[in-house]
């Protein structure tokens, strides 16, 4: 059995660097809070619970003196309320979730309704509305009713969503609104790394016979790197862990693609592949005996 790891999985450069970024704050001062999880993966949460890094849900939890906001960002408010307690604050904001967030607070002060093409309880999502003043909303469905005082619209996605997905919220939000526009802004938001991997799964997809998406439940890039693969009409299963995997899925297979989303260790996807291996090869020592107990000419229904 072949197992094959997608061109571009796992990490991205924001989730790596906020990861140094806590673990470096948590081993000059013992110990930190984050205000909610630094990624959306119980592996790396739990890891970082260990080095000192606590999850808090607000500045009201924090004890240990230094906060940190996570790569996904937090509005303005986080950092005027932290320098008012006296926090240290430690901002692991992803620097492509900052471009968003300025395009927003500055589109907003030009007088434009802005709209981002997103989950509304996302924590990216929530951060960059919160620098719009109230003049932000997010939406999935390109027809959902929003009111257009101005008729001035920006239109921005979450990071996470596909450059594929985007073009096609655009198209149908004008679409259905353009009788209420009269200037139209389009920020192109979307992460490439994010795309790189959707790309990378669509590719593995094509190329296997089963697919191991390894992430956090609780990931939405994960689920839709899921989805992605589904979609194409391959097996796919969405693990969290290498003991999840089921010999049952290897049986028959002659490849077998791992991916995971931009929130799982290198450790989750190494400790994957490595029992892939292992079950295969017990699959493949299995059906050696099973073909050892044939006898010649007598091959069985
Ligand atoms: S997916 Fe992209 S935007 Fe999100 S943290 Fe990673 S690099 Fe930053």
């Amino acid at each position: 059995m072949r197992i094959v790891r997608a061109k571009a999985l796992g990490f991205c450069f924001g989730v790596r660097r906020a990861i140094d970024m806590v673990e470096e704050a948590a081993d000059e001062r013992g110990h930190i809070d984050s205000l909610g999880s630094i990624v959306h993966n119980p592996v790396v949460v739990d890891g970082l619970v260990e080095k000192g890094v606590q999850v808090v849900g607000g500045l009201d939890d924090v004890a240990s003196g230094t906060v940190a906001v996570t790569a996904h960002g937090r509005g303005p408010e986080i950092t005027r309320e932290a320098k008012e307690r006296g926090l240290d604050l430690i901002d692991a904001t992803c620097p492509i979730v900052r471009k968003s967030q300025k395009a927003a607070r500055s589109l907003c002060a030009e007088g434009f309704r802005l709209i981002i093409y997103g989950e509304t309880d996302h924590p990216e999502v929530r951060g960059v509305l919160a620098w719009t003043e109230g003049k932000g909303t997010a939406i999935l469905d390109p027809e959902a009713e929003i009111d257009i005082p101005r008729r001035k619209v920006a239109l921005l996605a979450q990071t996470t969503k596909s450059e594929e997905s985007f073009a096609k919220f655009v198209a149908r939000f004008v679409g259905h609104n353009i009788g209420r526009i009269n200037e139209l802004r389009i920020v192109n938001t979307t992460c490439p790394e994010t795309d790189e991997r959707y790309h990378a799964a669509r590719e593995l997809a094509a190329e296997c016979d089963l697919v191991i998406v390894v992430g956090g439940r609780n990931s939405a890039n994960t689920r839709k790197l899921a989805q992605t693969c589904a979609d194409t009409g391959v097996e796919t299963h969405h693990i969290e862990r290498a003991g999840e995997i089921k010999s049952r899925w290897l049986e028959g297979k002659d490849s077998v693609g791992v991916t995971a989303g931009a929130s799982t260790p290198d450790q989750s996807i190494d400790e994957v592949v490595a029992r892939l291996d292992k079950l295969g090869e017990q699959l493949h020592a299995k059906g050696r005996r099973a073909g050892q107990r044939l006898q010649p000419g007598r091959v069985g229904a």
